[in-house]
């Protein structure tokens, strides 16, 4: 290694001395770096949970109260807001569909770029006419 390859703290970053394995000139450093670090991982778990509570809001706000399933097109729900890349699980049911859920609320494609949303219940057992 070159000698001339100077280690800098990671903080602040001034040249550093003294052990090898060295990542802060000291303990203030070491805990405001750890301190940004749980920050931006905060930021990041923050910002997919936003993601993820405005998909089940709106798979919410179409299934409505009283429906237990209900029909619709793509485009609605990516008009309405549904980021499809973010979801909580999947569900295969014996006949081999998959649902994608959104915490309690799911989703199955449909032929012709529709879907069809549900309800489970919280027991964690879908529904008995979900097919
Ligand atoms: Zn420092």
């Amino acid at each position: 290694m070159n000698q001339d390859n100077q280690r800098r703290c990671l903080q602040c970053n001034k040249v550093l001395h003294g052990r090898m394995d060295k990542k802060f000139c000291d303990d203030y450093c070491r805990n405001s770096y750890n301190n940004r670090q749980a920050l931006a991982d905060g930021e990041q778990v923050k910002n997919i949970n936003a993601i993820l509570k405005k998909n089940r809001k709106i798979l919410q706000e179409y299934l409505g109260e009283s429906a237990e399933m209900i029909q619709i097109s793509k485009q609605k729900m990516m008009d309405a807001g549904f980021n499809f890349g973010y979801y909580t699980h999947h569900y295969t049911t014996k006949k081999g569909g998959v649902y994608t859920f959104v915490y309690e609320f799911g989703y199955l494609a449909l032929e012709g770029e529709r879907f069809l949303i549900v309800k489970r219940e919280s027991d964690g057992s879908a529904k008995k006419n979900v097919h």
